[in-house]
């Protein structure tokens, strides 16, 4: 048995989950199931520098056993742990990767176990690897392969990255693969998983789960909401109801591109706003945001355990979305895909867009457009109207946004 499973197995799950209060600082009153926690603010000498941040709030994962942070630490690229050391020392005891994270997987493998046994790590499977055809073995394979980079004999969750997308890019039928229970029940008797759930942003989003939470025994979903995302209320709610964890991304929406300047007063800022937003939604239990920097943890961390928008951060709420609302492509949209007649995965390549513009994640961003068939390309837009506008319900200029897409994406 390698060192880190010696370490966890020496703690029962929700022993880990204790132990992880504990290690924050919030000891037995959050261990016990208090919702929400205010740490007590040291007091000041002057002269001394401001009080870091730290997580205010502690929620039940589902029907899990583990109490998450509100916030959790997401897709970072990072080359080491230490910007993770770091949002664990503010209290955050989420992780969120995936074997499509560069080597995040590998990286996270490299924890320490004794802070490992601290953290609840959720990670997915190639969105390739689930067809109408995969098999249970296929399956299997890759959780084993994901026990390896992770270094470990057990992983807390392991999804299926991205469901619900375009029809034409992905066969619909896939999540009813009866492999996909099939492996993930077995890997859970087996002690591989303890848990097994699937991630969208995709125009799908709201379908693929409304089956699974139907028709499997789904342990958690991860749907892309925020403020400007519609539909999902009447699935979460149900997910709930059944003690399935839900985890909110791309919280962000446009995310990092936008000049918040304008709507930025006393020192809070419209990602704070935003956060606070998607806490405050009924059936949410934790956001996996991307945290790449000391800096980004530290601001995000400020909104935790404070759902309440002050008027202030209202109004800025507001002022942003006017801003994106004629240029961000909703999660979990669909309603100009029919009219496309070349089968362009519209939703699909202006996320693309979003990761290489507004992620940074520029490589990332072309090898998934490379991955498109070319006849399904930007490409086709060059020589078409653009019938596709009109069906629009945000008025997005769909057609100059998939050129200048098409554009950026082959450089
Ligand atoms: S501009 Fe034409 S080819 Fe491009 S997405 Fe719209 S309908 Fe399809
Ligand atoms: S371009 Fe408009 S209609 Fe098409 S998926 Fe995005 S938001 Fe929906």
């Amino acid at each position: 048995m390698k060192k880190n499973d010696k370490e966890l197995s020496r703690r029962s799950f929700i022993g880990r989950t204790i132990a992880s209060l504990a290690g924050v600082g919030l000891g037995l009153s959050a261990a016990k199931g208090l919702r929400a926690q205010e740490t007590a603010a040291p007091s000041a000498q002057p002269g001394a520098p401001a009080a870091k941040p730290a997580i205010r709030e502690y929620r039940d994962l589902g029907r899990t056993g583990w109490k998450t942070s509100d916030l959790g630490f997401g897709n970072a690229m990072i080359q080491d742990t230490s910007l993770v050391e770091y949002a664990m020392e503010r209290g955050i005891n989420y992780i969120d990767t995936a074997r499509q994270y560069y080597e995040m997987e590998v990286v996270l493998g490299k924890l320490d176990p004794a802070k490992r046994a601290k953290l609840f790590i959720a990670t997915k499977l190639l969105p390739e690897l689930f067809t109408a055809k995969t098999t249970a073995a296929e399956i299997t394979t890759a959780i084993e392969e994901s026990l390896k980079r992770l270094n470990t004999s057990c992983l807390d969750c392991v999804e299926i990255h991205s469901i619900g997308e375009d029809p034409k890019l992905s066969d619909p039928a896939k999540i009813k693969n009866p492999a996909i229970v099939e492996a993930f029940e077995k890997a859970k008797k087996d002690g591989k998983i303890r848990f097994w759930g699937a991630t969208s942003h995709g125009p799908r989003m709201v379908e693929d789960f409304d089956w699974l939470v139907d028709n499997t025994p789904i342990d958690m979903i991860q749907p892309g909401m925020n403020f400007m995302t519609k539909g999902l209320g009447p699935v979460l709610a149900k997910a709930k109801a059944k003690g399935i964890a839900v985890v909110a991304m791309k919280s962000l929406a446009e995310a990092r591109k936008i000049n918040y300047k304008p709507f930025m007063k006393n020192g809070a800022t419209v990602r704070q706003a935003v956060i606070k937003w998607t806490l405050a939604q009924p059936n949410i239990d934790c956001i996996a945001m991307t945290m790449r920097s000391v800096e980004m943890i530290d601001e995000y961390i400020a909104a935790s355990g404070r759902p309440e928008l002050t008027p202030e951060e209202e109004k800025a709420l507001k002022g942003y979305g006017a801003l994106l609302d004629r240029d961000y492509c909703r999660p979990g949209c669909s309603g100009c895909l029919a009219a496309c007649p070349n089968g362009v995965p519209i939703a699909d390549i202006l996320r693309y867009r979003l990761y290489f513009g507004s992620y940074g994640e520029e490589k990332h961003a072309m090898s998934l457009y490379r991955k498109l068939p070319r006849e399904r390309s930007a490409e086709r837009c060059a020589s078409c109207e653009g019938p596709c506008e009109a069906t629009c319900p945000h008025n997005l200029a769909i057609r100059s946004k998939l050129l200048a897409a098409h554009g950026e994406l082959t450089v």
